[in-house]
């Protein structure tokens, strides 16, 4: 093999390797002159072709923060080492856009900076990466909102019931601070949960199995562990007609856990009327339905009470705690399940959950 051999071969080598790169590579002369790319560089910029010696500005259009076009060679020009920008965004024919990584690598010669003979461009289409992290800021912003007005609501009560009782026998007065206390305390271990839950179903690692479920067995249980709660807010909770030997093979937990949501939901938003538990066989699995003759839910909040954190506006929803997370928990337990949930209401006359839930066969 002569040295020509051997170059062709390394060349090679480098070809395929720079083509097997998940990142777009572009290198380019000090004049800004194409002189390399990879397959990736093709997808990010949505072209077929790139032209070797074109000028690099001919094809890479990108755009700061303000939306104002960047001096592409003035940036490149800038710097004498590796430059990372994950502010930019790149701009297609349609206008739409990409959040960009961008990496510049000045290519040094070994006689240093004065022989400085052109530019490595490795980019990457961050605009995934973008909105998580947006979405994370969001969350925790949100979060701490939440856990702000409670803390602050139980520190007062907590403080309060202290000064009574150096200051005074009020046994009633100090009672009522202490249960404002307690009463939050409880929404926060509601929302604790809510957002445990949630992490659990968002990482994906809560266990599907199959199980057998006997349907009417699992709403008598429910029906029994809410009635004093129904009770108390004088609701009769009742089981439609279920027949007592429908199956159906799921994860009980999460079955139950979301029909629970909508059974708390039920007794939070009504003041009078009826809830009752259904469940009725349905091609390929169980038609579940929770309804109450509560409040009801506009048509526009219909659209969003799926959403995470949302709460209607409605005085009357606002009249008992909650974390808006119930919902949004129940509709990411119900993916994870391959079950539907669908909703009608009527405002002031009552709501009805329907969730359809699969059957997944017997385990084997
Ligand atoms: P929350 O903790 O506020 O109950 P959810 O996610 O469970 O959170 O519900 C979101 C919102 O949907 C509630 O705040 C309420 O406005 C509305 N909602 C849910 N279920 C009902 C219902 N059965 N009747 C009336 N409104 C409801």
């Amino acid at each position: 093999m002569n040295n020509n051999e051997t170059e062709t071969l390394d060349q090679q080598r480098l070809n395929i390797l720079i083509n097997s790169m998940s990142d777009a590579v572009i290198t380019i002369d000090e004049n800004f002159k194409i002189q390399l790319y990879n397959a990736s560089a093709l997808n990010l910029l949505d072209i077929n072709n790139i032209k070797i010696g074109d000028e690099i500005i001919n094809y890479l259009e990108i755009y700061n923060k303000k939306d104002e076009l960047v001096d592409l060679k003035h940036i490149v020009r800038k710097h004498d080492r590796i430059t990372t920008y994950e502010n930019f965004s790149l701009k297609y024919i349609d206008n739409s856009k990409a959040n960009l990584f961008l990496s510049i690598s000045p290519i040094h010669s070994v006689y240093g900076k004065k022989n400085l003979s052109g530019y490595i461009l490795i980019m990457r289409d961050i605009t995934r990466n973008k909105s998580l992290e947006e979405e994370r800021d969001e969350f925790i912003s949100v979060v701490s909102h939440e856990l702000r007005t409670p803390i602050a609501i139980t520190e007062g009560a907590v403080s309060n019931a202290m000064a009574f009782t150096e200051r005074s026998d009020d046994k009633t007065k100090i009672l009522e601070f202490l249960d404002q206390a307690h009463k939050q305390v409880l929404y926060l271990s509601d929302l604790v949960n809510d957002l445990s839950t949630l992490s659990r179903a968002e990482r994906g690692v809560l266990e599907i199995k199959s199980e057998e479920i006997n349907v009417l067995q699992l709403l008598e249980e429910l029906l029994k562990n809410y009635s004093s709660d129904a009770r108390k807010k004088t609701l009769r909770i009742k089981v439609g007609k279920v027949d007592n030997k429908l199956i159906l093979n799921s994860t009980q937990l999460y079955v139950r856990e979301i029909l629970q949501n909508f059974i708390t939901n039920a007794i939070k938003y009504s003041n009078k009327g009826v809830i009752e538990l259904g469940a009725d066989k349905s091609e390929g699995g169980v038609l579940f339905s929770v309804s109450d003759q509560g409040i009801g839910i506009s048509k526009s909040d219909q659209a969003k009470v799926f959403d995470k954190f949302f709460r209607s506006e409605d005085f009357r929803t606002r009249q008992s705690s909650g974390t808006g997370l119930g919902l949004y928990v129940t509709a990411k337990l119900a993916k994870l399940l391959g079950a539907k949930i669908s909703l009608s209401s009527k405002l002031n006359q009552g709501s009805t959950f329907n969730i359809f839930v699969p059957d997944l066969g017997k385990e084997v």
